[in-house]
């Protein structure tokens, strides 16, 4: 059975509601339950006695085995309907009574009744009024000495869903729906000490020990490697050399866009756009790869070649991984469109138009009326029919342009391809990933770049930092701050953008006008949101990494990443690469929030470079073993759990493999 086709409403205790707050964690089919995998564990402590609570510390999770009294109360406040009772020893010797609250379950009524015995977990609260337990979590003795023999999984959640739940549902798929199909037979999994792939899946969501949980990742790892290899390969063999019907020769319009922008191009820009020339006018389909540092300029490079091939009269696609991007791409093009008389006819095509402006838009691509198509991949997801569609260039998304060129070829022509990816991937690694592909390294930046300026400090300096945003404000500039969580976690003692204003509020007491950017907004929000930044309406943006991928606005000068040590290196990077792109000088300061002092070390090697191609060698030689928890490196590449970096000796031992078959 192919997993990837069974819906999540197909599992046995998963209704509309459930399904649908699945969705917004992209769980949609069973296999990606599967492939939603814990980003931490905790194992549940050992059962305590009531007793024993007396002196438990306010907030301590516990496990209290005890005996339910016969005081059992239903309150409302204010239309909150409040449960509580209290318990005692089992053992009926003499104990403190715990009171056990619960809020909005109407059904608690019929499981508490006197003397019946339960083990509560949650955490411990003390107050003046006594010492209390609020929502535990309940189970028989029996169940819960099962689940301390194994680590519970903690997932990224959405309102709604708790990892209790989703730990269930797992538990169902498996006991239904395994064993899985396995791309791997008994004796390659044992040769290549792997686990099949129905344990791996078992034991990444219900390990014993981390040991296990780490050896489960590295399956699937594995598992996601070779299909990614394989994928290239079969492009590989099926795209070499193909014959275009695309030749250029006349580069005139390239050439005066060229010198009527107001800047000069790099040298690395130059050679770029001479590759990408002799590809186009050499009758064979362009597969390029353009690997350049943020703020190197790739986007100027893909709006010349987009310029002489419009110009021929065929139509050039750029999709971008965002919305956020591809409008920011479309008015920048627009800008140049209108101020160096290039007469193109761009149009933007994104997830938030109406159905009707849709509709248009199809109807003007497929006529050939409009010969520039920005947008994001919704622009190859649906049905769009190109008139003569001659080049497409995807931004900052590797992976992107190995699966779209087969469903590009299926519609008829084989336009040229350009690749571009700030991802600085060290080489040894470029020719593994990449061998469909020729590759531009733009190394040079453009002149007067000055390099940002970063340090590495303690949580205790962070008002040093906003003083230096402050100052940054002051002066007509603006800031991010950057967080690793969206909401508060209780599991994660971790910055997050929703309560950071608090510390906003605090130390700037409205002086400055902030806005919130995270992966769960609407892309129309996030598009909003941006705007009014690049308009100067916000002074200070508190995000997640989603603005990692190729946000562009000069004006702002300063970063603050808090959490830095959460991060890899090369991930850092390129977040930092937002600050830098105009004429001031920028700031990066990383926020070092564990007390490791190794982490110093790591995060020093930004403060020394700022060289990407440098910093992911360094990354490379500093990483430690793979850290289950890490935040993803090389956000281009849209793995599951796989990153090619950290991973980096199981992608090698992929290859081997391949290479031997
Ligand atoms: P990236 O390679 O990270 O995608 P961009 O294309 O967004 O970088 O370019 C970063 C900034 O540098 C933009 O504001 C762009 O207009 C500007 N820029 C590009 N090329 C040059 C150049 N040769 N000289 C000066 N500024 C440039
Ligand atoms: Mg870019």
């Amino acid at each position: 059975m192919n997993l990837n086709q069974v819906n999540v409403t197909q599992i046995k205790g998963i209704g509309d509601k459930t399904a649908k707050c699945l969705k917004k964690l992209h769980i949609e089919s069973v296999n990606d339950l599967l492939w939603y995998v814990p980003r931490s564990y905790i194992r549940y402590p050992e059962v305590s006695t009531v007793a024993e609570m007396r002196d438990i510390p306010d907030g301590q999770p516990v496990a209290v085995y005890g005996t339910v009294n016969r005081d059992f109360a239903e309150k409302k406040y204010s239309n909150v309907l409040i449960s509580t009772f209290t318990i005692r020893d089992v053992k009926g010797a003499a104990s403190i009574h715990l009171k056990i609250v619960f809020f909005q379950q109407t059904y608690v009524k019929n499981i508490f009744y006197p003397g019946k015995n339960f083990v509560f977990y949650g955490k411990i609260k003390r107050s003046p009024y006594g010492i209390s337990i609020e929502m535990p979590e309940y189970y028989s003795l029996e169940d819960y000495n099962k689940k301390l023999s194994s680590l519970q999984g903690v997932y990224p959640l959405t309102k709604g869903i708790t990892s209790k739940t989703i730990g269930k549902h797992v538990q169902t798929v498996i006991n239904e729906f395994f064993p899985v199909n396995d791309a791997f037979s008994a004796e390659f999994i044992k040769d290549n000490s792997l686990m099949s792939l129905s344990d791996a899946f078992r034991k990444i969501h219900f390990p014993n020990n981390m040991e296990e949980a780490r050896e489960a990742r590295n399956t699937l790892v594995f598992h996601e490697f070779h299909d990614f290899l394989k994928q290239i390969e079969e492009s590989r063999i099926s795209n070499t050399e193909s014959p275009s019907d695309f030749v250029i020769n006349d580069f005139s319009l390239g050439d005066k866009y060229r010198d009527s922008i107001p800047f000069e191009l790099t040298g690395s820009q130059k050679e770029t756009i001479e590759e990408i020339r002799a590809d186009i006018s050499s009758g064979i389909c362009m597969r390029r790869l353009i690997q350049g540092d943020v703020g190197s300029g790739k986007t100027m490079v893909a709006f010349l070649a987009m310029a002489d091939l419009a110009n021929a009269g065929y139509q050039c696609a750029l999709m971008a991984p965002t919305e956020v991007l591809a409008t920011q791409h479309y008015e920048k093009f627009c800008y140049d469109n209108a101020n160096y008389g290039l007469h193109l006819k761009p149009v933007l095509l994104t997830g938030s138009l109406t159905a009707a402006q849709k509709k248009k838009v199809y109807t003007g691509i497929e006529s050939g009326e409009y010969n520039i198509i920005i947008g994001t991949h919704a622009i190859f997801q649906e049905k769009v029919n190109f008139h003569n569609l001659s080049l497409v260039i995807t931004d900052e998304q590797h992976r992107f342009g190995v699966r779209q060129r087969e469903m590009l070829s299926e519609k008829g022509s084989t336009p040229h391809v350009l690749v571009m990816s700030a991802t600085p991937i060290p080489r040894t690694l470029t020719l593994t990933l990449y061998t469909d592909l020729k590759i531009s390294v733009m190394k040079d930046m453009p002149a007067k770049r000055l390099p940002i300026k970063s340090c590495v400090i303690r949580p205790a300096l962070r008002k040093d930092a906003f003083a230096l945003i402050n100052s940054q404000i002051k002066e007509g500039h603006q800031a991010y701050i950057i967080c690793p969580m969206i909401e508060e976690n209780e599991d994660f003692q971790l910055e997050n953008v929703m309560s950071y204003h608090e510390k906003i509020d605090h130390y700037f007491n409205g002086t400055v006008k902030y806005g919130i950017l995270h992966g769960r907004m609407k892309p129309k929000e996030k598009t909003e949101i941006m705007e009014r930044f690049a308009k100067k309406e916000i002074d200070i943006l508190i995000s997640t990494t989603v603005i990692e991928v190729g946000i562009d606005v000069p004006n702002a000068t300063v970063m603050i990443i808090e959490n830095a040590e959460r991060f890899g290196l090369a991930g850092l990077h390129q977040i930092r690469g937002r600050v830098g792109r105009g004429d001031s000088q920028s700031y990066c300061v990383f926020i070092n929030g564990s007390d490791n002092d190794k982490e110093n070390v790591r995060l020093e090697v930004l403060h020394k470079s700022n060289d990407g191609f440098y910093i992911a060698e360094e990354d490379l030689r500093l990483r430690g073993p793979g850290d289950i928890n890490g935040v993803r490196q090389s956000g281009d590449m849209q793995f599951v759990l796989a990153d090619i970096i950290q991973d980096y000796d199981i992608l090698m031992r992929v290859k081997d493999v391949l290479d031997q078959s």
